[in-house]
């Protein structure tokens, strides 16, 4: 394989070529092709495999094994066969954009805080890992330095250095290296050994966007997108923002501000529904007489604190008093009792009612489920 040529290293533009088929072997219903030439990029330096074509079969999957470089394809080729292979470029040119794109906030990064890139993946987002921490404000910062380097359209070189050269420069690199190193230097922004395809010039980036930042094991981990699909995440996060813009009549660069007026109004009337449904509750208290044995109170939604002023207030009014509140997937309850001990009741209301929870000898409080008469008939059996 020593004139074997790999076009996407000499020309990463190159959508379509010509190559002749060494060898063709089937592997579990998919088809392993060797050819003479190919600019299909293997997986590789985070950068996933190119899709496409050969002739009319398509290439699912393309890696560099031992033996060359191998395309997965869904149909077999004859050995000697002609091939014009034909790139799915709209995936390759995105995978360029994002790729160049990270290219320049590592480098950037590394920069400013001397951190290195510990992860790279390129899926739905691009992730990467950071050996140290960042701020939010580092983060911001190193996100419009990115774009000035876009915007000056500087040219992303590739640099073939002897092994002499290479001890005298500092350059950021994933791996231990061995042979031909080509080093992808972007001035002002990175200096970086890669074997990925990349823009000629940073202004074909067009926007590079970073989305989060969490911790990740001793530094951070960020999630970006460049290119298109940076534009496309602005789009549609615009759009959102102005669906809530229209919802709220707020400005377009205000929506926090209404939306935090309209959480504190929705705080108000939360308290205002608390207060007026316990006034009501505290009325309805006239309804029961006094000195019964036992009192089940079904109740909607109290919180738990309402739950049990609840049922210490019915518990004035009778022996033992049970009140339930939630639906029929689950209830929640308290019970109180003056005369029962329900310390060893509640094991068989859970057990009855397939609930948990348990408490003093005077009050229990727990969950369980079940139709409101089934409820009833098993605490009456229970507690009575
Ligand atoms: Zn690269």
């Amino acid at each position: 394989m020593a004139d074997f040529k790999e076009l996407y290293d000499l020309d990463p533009y190159r959508k379509e070529f010509d190559a002749a088929v060494v060898s063709c072997t089937e592997h579990h219903g998919t088809y392993e092709v060797i050819l003479d030439q190919t600019a299909f990029y293997p997986e590789g330096g985070g950068q996933p495999a190119d899709h496409g074509t050969l002739n009319n079969v398509n290439v699912l999957d393309v890696h560099e094994k031992a033996q060359g470089i191998i395309h997965t394809c869904d149909a077999p080729l004859t050995p000697g066969e002609k091939v014009h292979g034909t790139i799915d470029w709209d995936r390759r040119f995105d995978f360029m954009q994002n790729h160049s794109g990270e290219h320049i906030v590592s480098g950037l990064i590394h920069k400013m805080t001397g951190f290195d890139n510990v992860g790279f993946h390129m899926g739905e987002v691009i992730q990467i890992d950071f050996s140290g921490p960042l701020t939010e404000d580092q983060m911001r910062e190193i996100e419009i330095q990115a774009n000035r380097i876009v915007m000056r359209n500087e040219p992303v070189k590739a640099l073939f250095p002897s092994s002499e050269e290479l001890e005298t420069i500092d350059f950021r690199s994933k791996k231990e290296l061995s042979g031909i190193v080509r080093l992808i230097e972007i001035e002002d922004a990175d200096l970086c050994a890669c074997c990925g395809t990349h823009v000629r010039n940073t202004g074909e980036i067009g926007l590079i966007k970073l989305l989060s930042m969490q911790k990740h094991k001793k530094g951070v981990r960020i999630e970006m997108l460049s290119g298109m699909r940076a534009f496309r995440y602005v789009q549609k996060a615009m759009s959102e923002n102005h669906k809530v813009s229209v919802a709220l009549s707020a400005k377009e660069l205000e929506t926090s501000d209404a939306v935090n007026a309209l959480l504190k109004t929705s705080e108000l009337k939360d308290v205002r529904i608390r207060e007026v449904s316990e006034s009501l509750l505290k009325y309805r208290l006239n309804e029961y007489e006094s000195g019964q044995k036992l009192i089940i109170d079904f109740e909607d939604d109290l919180d738990r604190n309402v739950l049990r002023r609840h049922g210490n207030d019915l518990a004035e009014k009778a022996e033992t008093a049970a009140v339930i509140s939630g639906d029929e997937t689950k209830w929640n309850y308290f019970i109180i009792s003056k005369t029962v001990n329900l310390k060893d009741k509640a094991k068989l209301i859970n057990e009855a009612l397939n609930g948990r929870g348990g408490g003093s000898a005077e009050m229990i409080q727990g969950s369980f489920a079940g139709e409101k008469e089934k409820i009833e008939t098993e605490l009456k059996r229970i507690l009575g």
